[in-house]
């Protein structure tokens, strides 16, 4: 009797290994124990905690599991008056005549407490804000302890800041943060304000304030004279009531284009002074002498990391028309391989998405890529069920007047396109109304710099991307904003420089 054979469907001959199923990670989760979150805030003012005049609390959530952290103090326009006033009276009793190399001691401090209480930090900036924890703990902490670091290094050196001149504080600043780097914008906004001699009212974002409210616990502990530093937490209107409060000398705003406006012209024909760091929609080129498989590790690194929620993600991808095929290819495998899931395993890639109504945007985007004909490539990888995640995306065919190519996603997805030419590259590249960030992939050295010469981008990384030091101005044209933070130029945000 003839033995019948079983038959299984034809495969193909590509046999895609995924990474996950292959050579499975055990998990490797943080413990949450090192962090001691309170169910609940009340707002940091004259360095006490204040109940909020208003009476009212929001929930911040972890969106990895949609689960309540903490209730936090929702501060209204009175509240807002209360904090400015602590910080103009601290400014006149005792920053104001405080000798620099005394300040410079208080924000060492700050930056040494940082360092020690850096793992319950990492921990609470994962926990609220889905990022994944190899992240916060390699680089939102030790960045934002570094912040604090350089700038107390210059307190006492203003001088030297600004040869022949006499820098002046300006008085008390009004400062509001996104929620993609919550504790390292707060470090990049209340660092260069204290070593200039300027006190600070700070708001964090509605859905990421925890880690700013311990920062408020580690400025306690660094005696800080009271009312120097304010955190006060709340929604867009708290915010809109500290821009327009009358006793405020200086707005430092990151965030949307559109609330940047907003603020531009609130504060039309007043005397504030105003830094404003806003959205992105960074080239990144990569040309046929590059060396790949560096370049596409680079440009995971560029739109992947921190679920692409930074304003300098490298979201529009050019490849020289030689390689494209290889690029798209080696980048399909990559996307393949990345981890994604729990924030607090240690091997996580992509975490959660900051919150629900950041996923619809991604979502919305993702649904106007298809819609615009482009190629849509997503990785295969499971996600969790709860929580808010979405899937590595990737686009190519898309044309540089396709949204996808000209709107900010603020999430892991890239539209990749193709170029022949070095002109035709810059004049793509410099097609959108922002102009924060580009990056250059290429193995001549004249190529970078005559790229970065005509590349209206305020950083320009060659043959790396997303590298930060506190030492280095950071900033866009256009709609990305004006005014650096970082480095010297940090500085001069924060003084009117007199003659002698
Ligand atoms: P957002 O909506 O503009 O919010 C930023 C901050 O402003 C939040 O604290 C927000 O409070 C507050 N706010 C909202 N409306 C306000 C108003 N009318 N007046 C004053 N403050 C107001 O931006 P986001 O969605 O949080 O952050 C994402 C954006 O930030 C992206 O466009 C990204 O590119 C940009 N970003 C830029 C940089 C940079 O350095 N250039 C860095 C990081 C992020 P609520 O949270 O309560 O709404
Ligand atoms: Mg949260």
């Amino acid at each position: 009797m003839a033995v019948q054979k079983k038959t299984s469907p034809r495969k193909s001959n590509t046999v895609r290994l995924k990474f996950d199923t292959a050579w499975p990670y055990s998990p490797a989760p943080e413990s949450k124990s090192a962090a001691q979150i309170k169910p609940q805030y009340d707002l940091f003012i004259n360095g006490e905690w204040q109940k909020p005049l208003t009476k009212k609390y929001f929930k911040t959530i972890n969106p990895a599991s949609e689960q309540v952290l903490s209730e936090v103090a929702d501060a209204g326009e009175a509240d807002v008056n209360k904090a400015v006033n602590a910080a103009r009276a601290a400014y006149d009793k005792h920053w104001k005549n405080m000798p620099a190399k005394e300040r410079g001691k208080y924000i060492f401090r700050i930056a040494r407490i940082i360092q020690e209480r850096a793992r319950e930090l990492a921990v609470i900036e994962t926990l609220d804000g889905g990022k994944p924890i190899k992240e916060s703990r390699d680089f939102d902490i030790p960045a934002a302890a570094n912040h604090f670091f350089y700038y107390a290094g210059w307190a006492d050196k203003l001088e030297y800041a600004f040869p022949n001149r006499r820098p002046e504080a300006l008085g008390v600043a009004a400062q509001i943060i996104p929620w993609n780097f919550p504790l390292l914008m707060t470090a990049w906004k209340i660092a260069p304000a204290l070593a200039t001699g300027n006190t600070v009212v700070l708001k964090p974002a509605e859905t990421t304030p925890l880690t700013a409210l311990t920062l408020a616990d580690i400025i306690r502990e660094s005696d800080l004279p009271p009312g120097v530093v304010n955190i006060i937490t709340g929604a867009g209107n708290t915010g809109a009531a500290m821009v327009n409060h009358p006793d405020v000398n200086k707005i430092a705003f990151t965030g949307s284009t559109e609330v940047g406006k907003i603020i531009q012209r609130s504060i039309a024909g007043t005397d504030k002074k105003s830094t404003l760091e806003l959205g992105g929609k960074a080239a990144n080129i990569i040309f046929d002498d590059a060396p790949i498989d560096q370049a596409v590790e680079g440009v995971i690194n560029a739109i992947y990391f921190n679920q692409g929620h930074v304003c300098c993600a490298g979201s529009r991808l050019y490849v020289q028309e030689s390689v494209a095929k290889e690029v798209i290819r080696k980048l399909k495998d990559r996307l393949e391989s990345l981890i994604v899931g729990d924030p607090m395993d240690k091997n996580t890639d992509i975490g959660a998405i900051n919150s629900r109504s950041q996923l619809d945007i991604i979502h919305k985007y993702i649904k106007i890529g298809k819609m615009e004909g482009a190629d849509m490539y997503e990785s295969s990888c499971k996600l969790p069920g709860k929580g808010y995640f979405v899937r590595p995306t990737m686009f190519t065919n898309v044309a540089q007047s396709n949204r996808i190519a000209q709107e900010e996603i603020f999430g892991p997805v890239l539209s990749v396109l193709t170029f022949r030419t070095d002109d035709e590259v810059i004049e793509k590249a410099n097609n959108t109304p922002y102009g924060l960030s580009a990056g250059v992939w290429t193995d001549k050295g004249s190529k970078i710099f005559n790229m970065t010469r005509r590349m209206k981008a305020g950083v320009v990384w060659a043959n790396t991307f997303n590298k930060f030091d506190p030492a280095s101005p950071f900033g866009g044209y256009k709609e990305s904003g004006f005014g650096r933070e970082g480095g010297l130029h940090g500085l001069s945000a924060y003084v009117n420089l007199r003659n002698l």
